[in-house]
């Protein structure tokens, strides 16, 4: 006997799962939002963020795969890859393109990270769990916010509402946990403040027989609408954003990088077409400057609140 026709039964897959979704979300949304996702998409007021950029080599087996701002980092091992981040909703042809110019493939991602919890970092999750059959690990602090599609984020205390694709987390990590895959060892480190769950992680990667440590960092910047004296879902938040500060400066690296391109001078650092060259994310001074700058804006902000509080 012939073997089945697999146009056949791709088609036919493919009306089930039409017939599916219609009725799954015919009973909420009638018919005419049948293929409607179930999140509220929040508008990309930011061109940066879809603006695609050439997939990069920067040091060893860590490669940039993210767009001209939102970074995604590609750590590249003989047993499957991690990924950290994944940009806004959309991302996820521009990450796969990357990482394929790269000679890599978006299947082989094993483990999702995410620096935190905030949309433009990881409204694709859902999307690539389900592409690759990845794991995905997070801070505690950052579980919540992950499975109910950034529904309890602290700045809502009411809810803001289903925002991205909420995504079940498989791991959950505390400061210091260990990531390993392929040889390669990712310890986590609790930054919060940005988030209840920010994290940074760093690894030992090598190139051309020398050991590199590697950041990736996330910045303690404040969103527009935070109060640090005056976050009834998050009280502690100004004692975090310090914690951080204080675990930031005493932190070195021979390379960083971090969550938004615009964070590390990527754009300073590297052009398209540059060739690749090991010390070209060699900063650390451009990290201490970073760290103490976003430092410097959260105590100008703490006292500006506390000078208001006391008028
Ligand atoms: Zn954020």
């Amino acid at each position: 006997m012939a073997s089945q026709d697999p146009r056949l039964s791709r088609a036919t897959v493919l009306v089930a799962s039409v017939v599916l979704a219609a009725l799954s979300c015919a009973a909420f949304l009638g018919p005419a939002h049948a293929q409607q996702a179930t999140f509220k998409r929040l508008p990309i007021t930011n061109d940066a963020w879809l603006q695609p950029f050439p997939g990069l080599r920067v040091i060893g087996n860590l490669y940039y795969v993210g767009s001209y701002d939102l970074a995604a980092y590609l750590i590249t091992t003989p047993e499957g890859h991690i990924l950290i981040n994944t940009g806004v909703y959309d991302s996820v042809d521009m990450i796969r393109a990357s990482i394929e110019s790269l000679g890599f493939q978006l299947d082989d991602i094993e483990i999702l990270l995410t620096t935190q919890a905030h949309w433009d970092h990881v409204a694709d999750l859902a999307t690539i769990k389900r592409l690759t059959g990845a794991r995905i690990m997070a801070h505690v602090g950052d579980v919540a916010v992950l499975e109910d599609g950034g529904n309890s984020d602290f700045r809502f205390p009411d809810g803001r509402g289903v925002i991205f694709e909420p995504v079940a987390v498989d791991r959950h990590l505390q400061d210091g946990d260990t990531i390993e895959l392929g040889g390669t060892v990712l310890t986590l480190h609790h930054h919060p403040g940005h988030t209840k769950g920010a994290s940074s992680f760093t690894f030992t990667t090598q190139d051309d027989g020398r050991d590199y440590a590697v950041l990736v960092v996330n910045m303690g910047s404040i969103n527009d609408g935070v109060e640090l004296l005056n976050m009834r879902a998050y009280p502690e938040i100004a004692d975090d954003y310090a914690a951080t500060f204080v675990a930031q400066k005493a932190m070195s690296s021979d390379v960083w990088v971090s969550s938004h391109a615009s964070h590390f001078g990527l754009h300073d650092k590297f052009t398209a077409g540059d060739a690749y060259d090991s010390a070209r994310f060699v900063d650390p001074e451009g990290y201490a400057e970073k760290i103490a700058l976003y430092e410097q804006l959260f105590l100008t902000q703490l006292e500006a609140e506390r000078a208001q509080r006391s008028q």
